[in-house]
C-alpha cells in the first residue's frame, strides 16, 4: 500500500517501508492483532528488513468486553498467542504483552524501546479503522511512523474494483475482477528475529481474569503450528472430494480452517496458493474463499452495514419479538432437528457447517420471524471464527437484506434440506442425541411419531425433544407477506 491509499483507507501511513531499509537500521514495534503467525505476514518481514523488531499485542478491554463479546474467542486467542510467543522464540524474539487502549499505550512503549516506527497489518472493521487511525495520530506526533502493510486479504478492498472505479456489490464480478489480478508472492517466516532488548516483556493474562463463561469444550486447537498441520493435510488431499461434498453436513468434507484464518494463524494468500490447482475442487474451494474476500470488501466500503440492512428497504421490516423463539433457537430445541443440530454444533464446538448457518439463519429470520441482528450477535457470541465482515455478510445473505442476497422468497424448508443434506440422519443423531434411536422415517419430523414408536425410541416427544416451535408452512407464508410488503424483486409462483 502507498501513502496515498493509506490516506484514503484512513490508515495513516507516513512513509513506504521500502524508504526505511535506505535510510539504515530502524528499530520498529511490529503489533499484532488479528495475525497471530510468522509465516507469510508482510508487516513481519518489513519489521525485520528494518532493524530490530518489539513484537507487542495489546489487551484493549473494548476488544474482550466490547458489542460482541465471546468467552470462545478470547480462548482461542490467548492459546494462540502463546505459540505465537514460542514461535517468535525460536527465532530469537519474543512477544511484548501490555493491557490498555492502544494509543497510549504503543506510543509510551515505543518512546521506551527507542522505535521508530511502527508495523501492522490492515485490519477493516469500522473499530479497527478508528483504532488504527488514533493510533497513527500519536505516534505521529512523537515523531514515530506508521506503516499498514497487507496480510489479511489476499487483494485489499481498494484494488478490486469495476471498470469504472467502483466497488462491487455483486460476488459474481467481484470473483471474476478478483481472481484477474496478479498475487504478491507467498513469504516464509524469517529464520531469525533481531529482538529489541532491554524492555519488559509483560505477561499473558490467565483466561480467568476475563471473567467470561468457560469456553466450548470441543474447540479446534489454537495457534499457528496446529493450523499449519491442518492446511497441510487439506492441501495434500483434504481437499479431494470438497466440490461434491462440502454442503453435506455430516462427510466432513470442508477444511475446517476458518478459525485459523480469522486469527491470522494462516495467510489466506498462502492457503489459496497451495490448494489452487486445475480441478473442480480447487476451483470451488477458492471460489468460497473468496467470499471472505468480498464481505470484507463490503464491509470496507459501507461499514453502515454492521448497524442495519445493506438494502435500506429492508429496515422498514417488522420482526417479531418472540423471546421464547428465540430462546429456544439459541439453546437448539425449536423441535426442527436439522437446526437444532447446527445450534448445538455451535453450542459445543464454537463452529458450525456452513450449510447449518445458512438453514438455522434462515429459520430465524424467516419462519420466525426474528431480527437477523439478534441471530448476528448469538453467533458472535460462539464463533471462534466470529468476523465481523463474514459473520455480517451471512446474515444479511440468509436474511435477504444484503448485497448479494438469497432472494427472500426462497425460504428454506428444513424438512427438505435434512433430506438432501443429511440423509441419513448422522449429523442429527450426532448433535441430538435424544433422537439417536428415533427411526429414519421420523428423524426429521419426530413430533408424527406415533406414541409407541416414541417409547420404543426412548424419545417422548414434548418431554425429551420439544415440538415445533412453529408451522414452516404458516410461517413461510408470514414471512412472504412480510417481506414482501417492502420487496423489491418479484416473488417466484410457489
Ligand atoms: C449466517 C452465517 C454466518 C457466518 N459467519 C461466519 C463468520 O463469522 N466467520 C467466518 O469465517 N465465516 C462465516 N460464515 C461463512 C462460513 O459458514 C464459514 O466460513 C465456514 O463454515 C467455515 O468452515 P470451513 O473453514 O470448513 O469452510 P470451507 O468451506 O473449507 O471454506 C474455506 C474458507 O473460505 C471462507 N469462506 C467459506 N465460505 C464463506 C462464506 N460464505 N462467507 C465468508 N467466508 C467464507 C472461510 O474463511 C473458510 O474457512 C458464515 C456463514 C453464514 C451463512
Amino acid at each position: 500500500m502507498n501513502d496515498e491509499e493509506g490516506n484514503r483507507t484512513g490508515c495513516v501511513v507516513t512513509a513506504r517501508a521500502g524508504a526505511l531499509f535506505e535510510d539504515g537500521r530502524v528499530t520498529s514495534i511490529l503489533w499484532y492483532r488479528r495475525d497471530l503467525r510468522v509465516h507469510d505476514l508482510p508487516a513481519l518481514q518489513a519489521a525485520v528488513g528494518a532493524g530490530p523488531v518489539l513484537p507487542l499485542f495489546v489487551f484493549d478491554d473494548r476488544l474482550v468486553h466490547g458489542r460482541w463479546p465471546s468467552a470462545n474467542r478470547v480462548w482461542f486467542m490467548l492459546e494462540s498467542l502463546k505459540v505465537l510467543d514460542q514461535q517468535l522464540r525460536e527465532r530469537g524474539a519474543r512477544l511484548h504483552v501490555r493491557r490498555g487502549r492502544p494509543e497510549e499505550v504503543i506510543p509510551a512503549l515505543a518512546l521506551e524501546a527507542g522505535a521508530e516506527a511502527v508495523f501492522i497489518s490492515r485490519d477493516y472493521s469500522p473499530f479497527a479503522r478508528r483504532r488504527d487511525a488514533q493510533v497513527a495520530e500519536a505516534l505521529g506526533a512523537r515523531g514515530i511512523a506508521f506503516h499498514a502493510q497487507r496480510g489479511t486479504l489476499v487483494h485489499e478492498p481498494e484494488h478490486v474494483h469495476t471498470d469504472a472505479g467502483q466497488p462491487y456489490s455483486v460476488y459474481g464480478p467481484f470473483r471474476r475482477r478478483w481472481e484477474s489480478l496478479p498475487r504478491r508472492e507467498v513469504s516464509g517466516a524469517p529464520g531469525e528475529i533481531p529482538c529489541v532488548a532491554g524492555v519488559d516483556a509483560g505477561k499473558l493474562p490467565d483466561f480467568g481474569e476475563f471473567g467470561l463463561a468457560e469456553p466450548a469444550p470441543e474447540i479446534s486447537t489454537p495457534g499457528e503450528t496446529e493450523a499449519r498441520n491442518r492446511l497441510d493435510g487439506w492441501a495434500a488431499g483434504g481437499i479431494r472430494g470438497y466440490a461434491a461434498g462440502r454442503d453435506m453436513l455430516a462427510a466432513g468434507a470442508t477444511s475446517r480452517l476458518s478459525q485459523d484464518l480469522r486469527w491470522g494463524l494462516l495467510s489466506l494468500l498462502e492457503v489459496v496458493e497451495r490448494c489452487g490447482g486445475s480441478g473442480d475442487d480447487s476451483a470451488k474451494f477458492i471460489a468460497e474463499a473468496v467470499w471472505r474476500e468480498f464481505y470484507h470488501h463490503v464491509l470496507w466500503h459501507h461499514p453502515r452495514v454492521l448497524r442495519e440492512p445493506f438494502r435500506t428497504e429492508f429496515a422498514a421490516i417488522r420482526w417479531d419479538s418472540d423471546r421464547d423463539a428465540l430462546e429456544a433457537w439459541k439453546q437448539g430445541r425449536t423441535g426442527f432437528p436439522l437446526v437444532d443440530a447446527g445450534m448445538r454444533e455451535l453450542l459445543a464446538t464454537g463452529h458450525m457447517h456452513n450449510r447449518a448457518r445458512m438453514i438455522a439463519a434462515s429459520f430465524l429470520a424467516k419462519d420466525l420471524l426474528l431480527d437477523w441482528r439478534l441471530g448476528e450477535g448469538h453467533f458472535m457470541a460462539h464463533l471462534v471464527d466470529g468476523d465481523v465482515a463474514n459473520n455480517d455478510g451471512g446474515w444479511q445473505w440468509a436474511a435477504s437484506v444484503g448485497t448479494d442476497p438469497q432472494p427472500y422468497f426462497r425460504i428454506f424448508n428444513p424438512y427438505l434440506q435434512a433430506k438432501r443434506f443429511d440423509p441419513d440422519g448422522a449429523y442429527v443423531r450426532r448433535w441430538v442425541p435424544e433422537l439417536a434411536n428415533v427411526p429414519d422415517r421420523y428423524l426429521r419430523e419426530p413430533h408424527a411419531m406415533p406414541h409407541r414408536v416414541q417409547r420404543e425410541s426412548g424419545c417422548l416427544v414434548g418431554v425429551d425433544y420439544p415440538r415445533p416451535v412453529v408451522d414452516h408452512q404458516m410461517a413461510r407464508e408470514r414471512a412472504l407477506a412480510v417481506f414482501s410488503a417492502v420487496r423489491t424483486e418479484k416473488a417466484a409462483p410457489t
